[in-house]
């Protein structure tokens, strides 16, 4: 049953929003996370968490399942065609964690929501913030579950509600930053890769940059610059990239 009062809401369970309950589960917090989606997406998203990422989320109590479920790698390489021009061995990081750590997002939001159930917390999923207002107590949020309206009163509320969050634009914050100008195209595929599942790759051609980089399930995740990259990229378009590219 969603509640009407609570210290925090969070606004949106991607791994922002997630974490934050994690920590307030922690910390004895009251609060509420919402989203308006009815599970996680699966779509392919980010892949790689680094070192720094896993030491803060180390005291959240993830990173041994996220380490269960991952692909760990100590190569990364630029090449030029099979020429490597520069190779970092990650292994030399000073950190507990010196590694890139391959795990697609989905999989990440997978292990922090079952932290969450773990610590006894809930996603009150497919309840969307439709409007958020302030006031001298805290905020009042405007929800829509199951197609009816509701009201939440929150001391505050924490929008990690995403790129086009509702919070920023209902508070008037300003996007601080830049949007890349590049175009990128993404695939996760099987490959024949001569390279193996060892090393992230990042080729540097005249036509644009290529990642190639190995996934936990034997899977390549490729991404490359392009004009006007495809949203949903066929083979050829793929072979095409490693022809000219890689
Ligand atoms: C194609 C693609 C590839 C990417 N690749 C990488 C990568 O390689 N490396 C990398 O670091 N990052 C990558 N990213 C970015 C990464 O996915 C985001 O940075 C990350 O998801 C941000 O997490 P978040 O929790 O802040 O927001 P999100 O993951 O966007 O989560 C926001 C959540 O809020 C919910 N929500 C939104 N509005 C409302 C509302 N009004 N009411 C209720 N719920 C709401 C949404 O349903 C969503 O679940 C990629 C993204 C995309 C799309």
């Amino acid at each position: 049953m969603l509640p009407e009062t609570t210290e925090v809401l969070i606004i949106g369970a991607g791994p922002t929003g997630m974490a934050l309950s994690i920590v307030l589960h922690q910390a004895g917090v009251d609060h509420v996370l919402i989203d308006r989606l009815a599970q996680g997406l699966q779509t392919s998203r980010a892949g790689v968490i680094h070192a720094q990422t896993l030491e803060t989320l180390q005291p959240l109590g993830v990173t041994q399942r996220l380490s269960e479920l991952a692909l760990k790698l100590q190569n990364f390489a630029i090449r030029d065609r099979n020429r490597a021009l520069l190779k970092l061995d990650f292994s030399k990081l000073p950190s507990r964690h010196p590694y890139l750590m391959m795990l697609p997002q989905n999989l990440t939001e997978q292990v922090f929501a079952e932290r969450i159930a773990a610590l006894g917390g809930v996603i009150h999923r497919t309840v969307e913030a439709k409007a958020v207002v302030q006031d001298a107590d805290g905020a009042r949020v405007t929800v829509i579950e199951n197609g009816r309206e509701k009201l939440i009163s929150a001391r505050y509320v924490v929008g990690a509600d995403g790129m086009q969050s509702l919070v920023r634009r209902s508070t008037g914050i300003e996007f601080d930053g830049a949007a890349y100008d590049a175009s990128f195209v993404l695939a996760d595929v099987r490959l024949d890769w001569p390279v193996g599942p060892t090393e992230v790759s990042l080729f540097f051609a005249p036509a644009g940059l290529v990642v190639v980089a190995p996934l936990p399930d034997g899977s390549y995740r490729v991404v490359a610059t392009m004009d006007d990259a495809p949203e949903k990229p066929e083979i050829a378009d793929i072979q095409a990239l490693f022809d000219s590219r890689g």
